[in-house]
């Protein structure tokens, strides 16, 4: 039987450049994937060079000339198409997400389905795009707004959401009139190869699509990441991964003043107050800080639990802890798969080292090499508890980590929430509305997601998507997000005989 990376075309060495369905010949160096779940070599990509970049930015920029003018709702029915490719190869692709960045069956298929619900909103998106007509102080005239497509958006992803980042990003700039260039994490490069090849079966059935509104550039950040950001030809980087990330790209885009659209790392909290569901609460805390192996932007890091529940929620969490089933992702009943690589690994045992030093009580965290696929780094979540000032709980270790604390009063709770450098997803689980809408309010949290008796991870599409602070403050997906890989153009006609200026001014130039 064929596995899922061949009948996605993944067998030899891959070029590490497409334009649509064409593979470029690459420049850079050999790259081979290995599985987060036994090291197994999962394919060989050559990396582009950066004379790669330049030639997949050129054919991005002539495509936008065409794909500018191509009715919305016809760059909609693209969308469309590539969203039902995705259902047919739902299974497949998913399969490769879990080989490449070690996720769970489940979670694996349904970040593919979030691809599909994106495709979906898009398709929709392509016949609205709709902007406002506004009151003109002078007679005779009338003000408008459109919106009008961008240019090439370059999307870089991280390795923890291989393809839905991309396709949140990709379905809104198509519809949008954007051509795509994408640089997929150096960790993930299969996954994007895999999409790549079902975007151009789509390609197929449309000759009239430019091929170069779907490029696609592997590297690393020197080959592929910087040249990309440099480059003056892409008006759009949104970009996807840690703070540091961040930082550079937001520095580089802002010196040739393009747009920057970031996502980066949470540190999310959840408060339990007095009145919380504890079933619920229970539930949504131990998927919120253990599913992705704790490697989710939105993965809850920080419990921030009313003193006279804490040891309630301590006995349920070991508990539930103490049984959770760890190692293959790909086998049924698996709940925790292996974190992304040794370096991974790594973090969390410094984190978890700084966080005894600062007095905190640590359970599990230990490497767990039972019952596990040999080379993959497979570890049992961890759970801390420990006080909100230690310096360890305001940074992001992208591993299970669970810091628990304790609160007395609601608002010294909302103090602790909001006391770190980040700001993406957040949570308060209540029965009381007055916590609840407090919690919601503009003195409540201060992070982009704030949701009631819901955790911290796994959004809709619908809403917009996105985090304040070092977060970065882009928006994503759902919602007005659209916005951001458009450009404005504010327009006033004048259908009137006269030529009134603005604010009354009188200019007079004479007959
Ligand atoms: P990372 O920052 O190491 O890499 C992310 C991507 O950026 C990769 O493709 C990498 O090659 C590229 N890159 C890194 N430095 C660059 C530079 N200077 N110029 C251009 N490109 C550069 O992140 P990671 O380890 O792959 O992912 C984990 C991080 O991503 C976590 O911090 C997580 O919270 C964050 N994340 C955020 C969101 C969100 O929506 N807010 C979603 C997923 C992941």
């Amino acid at each position: 039987m064929k596995s899922a990376l061949d009948k996605l075309g993944i067998t030899g060495e891959i070029g590490g450049a497409a334009i649509g369905g064409v593979w470029r010949k690459t420049e850079g160096k050999s790259l081979t994937v290995t599985s987060p779940i036994d090291r197994r070599s999962l394919g060989v990509v050559r990396e582009c060079a950066p004379a790669d970049v330049n030639a997949v930015v050129d054919a991005a920029s002539e495509a936008f000339l065409k794909w500018r003018i191509v009715p919305a709702p016809r760059r909609g029915e693209f969308v469309r198409r590539v969203g039902e490719k995705l259902r047919q190869h739902k299974t497949d692709l998913g399969e490769i997400v879990s080989l490449e960045a070690g996720k769970i069956t489940a979670e694996a298929q349904g970040e593919v389905q979030e691809m599909i619900d994106i495709c979906d909103f898009a398709v929709g998106l392509s016949r609205q795009l709709y902007g406002l007509t506004i009151a003109s102080e002078r007679s005779g005239h009338r003000m408008m707004e459109q919106w009008h497509p961008l240019g090439p958006v370059g999307v870089i992803t991280a390795f923890n959401f291989p393809v839905a980042v991309w396709a949140w990003n990709a379905a809104l700039a198509w519809v949008c009139g954007d051509p795509v260039i994408w640089k997929p994490s150096e960790k993930t490069p299969l996954c994007a190869v895999a999409v790549q090849r079902i975007v151009s079966e789509v390609m197929n059935e449309m000759p009239d699509v430019p091929p170069g509104i779907a490029c696609l550039a592997i590297g690393d950040r020197h080959s592929v990441g910087e040249p990309l950001t440099a480059s003056e030809k892409v008006p759009l980087i949104s970009a996807t991964g840690s703070v540091r990330m961040g930082r550079e790209i937001a520095q580089v885009v802002a010196k040739r003043l393009g747009r920057s659209l970031l996502e980066l790392g949470g540190n999310n909290g959840l408060i339990l107050t007095p009145t919380a569901d504890l079933d619920l609460a229970t539930r949504a805390i131990v998927f919120a800080a253990v599913g992705t192996c704790g490697q989710r932007c939105t993965s809850l890091r920080r419990l921030i639990v009313h003193e006279s529940r804490k040891d309630e929620i301590m006995r349920r969490l070991t508990t539930i802890y103490g049984r959770l089933k760890i190692g293959d992702p790909m086998q049924e009943g698996v709940l925790v798969g292996p974190l992304i690589d040794e370096g991974a690994f790594t973090a969390m045992e410094h984190a978890l080292g700084s966080a005894t030093r600062a007095g905190g009580r640590v359970f599990g965290g230990e490497r767990v090499t039972q019952n596990v696929p040999k080379g993959g780094a497979y570890v049992h979540p961890a759970i801390v508890e420990i006080t909100p000032d230690a310096a360890i709980v305001k940074e992001e270790t992208f591993a299970p980590i669970l810091y628990v604390m304790t609160y007395k009063d609601f608002q010294d709770a909302i103090d602790i929430h909001n006391s770190v450098p980040q700001g993406l997803s957040s949570a308060v689980f209540t029965g009381d509305l007055r916590e609840a809408e407090l919690f919601l309010s503009p003195a409540g949290s201060d992070c982009g997601i704030a949701n009631v008796n819901i955790g911290t991870s796994g959004a809709e599409i619908g809403g917009a998507f996105g985090g304040e602070k070092q977060t970065g403050g882009g928006r994503e997906s759902g919602s007005d997000a659209w916005k951001t890989y458009m450009r404005r153009a504010t327009n006033t006609i004048n259908y009137s005989r006269e030529l009134p200026l603005a604010q009354g001014i009188s200019f007079d130039v004479g007959p």
